[in-house]
């Protein structure tokens, strides 16, 4: 089956015994042990096992092309998890315009902890392969990078990690792209990040996050663990309206694609934008990696206009329909000045506005923009 119909078929039958096309809600935090006594895998109680969380998990699972997966209660408690799953004293290598939360739980939590983490910039495979070191376990890849757009190439890294004498596992945040747009189990990753509460949520309305596994190993089993017994898990309803969301994802997927590159086609002749970052328009530097591993672009543009800080956020003031916002992902579109959101240790110039293209006519988007921007 094709991804349109496995989003929508995927995962429905699942702990559902009754006829009902789309299962019901379970919010029972028990589930009864068997008359002979507890069987392996059972439900039991909810914060091991919920047929929600066991539809969505399914359902994600199978869309990345992985053999299972684990939902969170966020992206970061997800990100957090599989760092965890490592040993204290393991060395990750990690981009250094990593999604800002993920660079905060990294430095002020794992490291604390004993994680050890080299933040470097990843579109040289070069300079990936000089940071490898004999306890380095892990390699993270966020491709297209928030916000400064970076793509790295998932194949080259992964082939660079399975070229080594240890085991290091490539575990891709594929939050941005979602596989619509990017496959990374195809292009040799082991792991797949997401933050649901983005384009799966898709109506800035859910929290949730999810680690997909291409193989059920020991590391995917220890996260498994740090799910159950670290306890970050989402709510049988935010896993079933998860459920919900995800039949409409790859038409909500082609709409975003569709109206951002429309969008920053409008920014990229705009006098006063001096620089772009779009993975779809042939002036990104690395757009040929880009057309290698994603099918689609995605919903978000970063743009730099030719202006001070201070009129920077000025322009995002400006704005009547596109919201000021952080996050992404949702049916409307929202803007930010990104730096003010990431703080202390970002990289992001100060003049850089971040976008979210939602699903509302690319035109009207475009009008407010010839507003905002004077
Ligand atoms: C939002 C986001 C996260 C964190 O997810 P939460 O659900 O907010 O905890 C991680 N990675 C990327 C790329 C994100 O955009």
């Amino acid at each position: 089956m094709r991804f349109e119909t496995k989003a929508i078929h995927s995962g429905l039958s699942i702990g559902n015994p009754s006829s009902a096309i789309i299962p019901p809600i379970s919010p029972s935090t028990i589930f009864e042990i068997d008359a002979e006594g507890r069987k392996e895998n059972d439900l039991h109680y909810t914060r091991l096992a919920n047929p929600n969380r066991l539809q969505f998990e399914h359902l994600i699972a199978t869309l990345e092309g992985g053999e299972n997966a684990a939902a969170f209660s966020s992206g970061i408690a997800a990100a957090t998890a599989a760092l965890q799953a490592l040993e204290p004293g393991d060395h990750i290598i990690i981009p250094e315009d990593v999604y800002a939360g993920n660079r905060k739980m990294v430095q002020k939590i794992m490291m604390r902890w004993g994680l050890e983490a080299d933040f470097i910039e990843m579109t040289d495979l070069s300079n990936i392969e000089s940071h490898i070191r004999p306890n380095t376990k892990l390699i993270w890849v966020e491709t297209p990078s928030n916000p400064l757009m970076r793509i790295t190439d998932i194949a080259g890294v992964s082939e660079l990690a399975k070229s080594q004498s240890h085991k290091i596992h490539v575990i891709v945040d594929n939050t941005w792209p979602t596989p619509v747009n990017q496959l990374p189990f195809e292009h040799g990753a082991d792991l797949v990040l997401h933050s649901t509460s983005k384009y799966f949520g898709g109506h800035s309305d859910i929290l949730g996050g999810a680690i997909v596994t291409k193989h059920e190993d020991d590391l995917f089993a220890q996260i498994r663990l740090t799910q159950q017994m670290g306890g970050a898990v989402p709510s049988p309803q935010d896993c079933w309206m998860l459920s919900r969301s995800t039949r409409t994802l790859a038409y909500r997927m082609k709409g975003h694609n569709e109206h951002a590159e429309k969008v920053a086609r409008y920014l990229s002749g705009h006098r006063k934008v001096a620089e772009i970052y779009y993975p779809g328009l042939e002036s990104h530097p690395q757009h040929e990696t880009a057309k290698k591993q994603m099918t689609g672009f995605g919903g978000m543009i970063s743009f730099m206009p030719d202006c001070s800080e201070k009129e920077c956020i000025e322009i995002v003031g400006r704005s009547k329909l596109i919201k000021r916002a952080t996050s992404l992902g949702g049916v409307e579109s929202t803007w930010e000045h990104r730096f003010s959101s990431e703080g202390e240790g970002s990289i992001t110039p100060k003049n850089l506005i971040r976008i979210s293209i939602g699903l509302e006519h690319p035109d009207d988007l475009i009008d407010d923009l010839e507003l905002a921007l004077g």
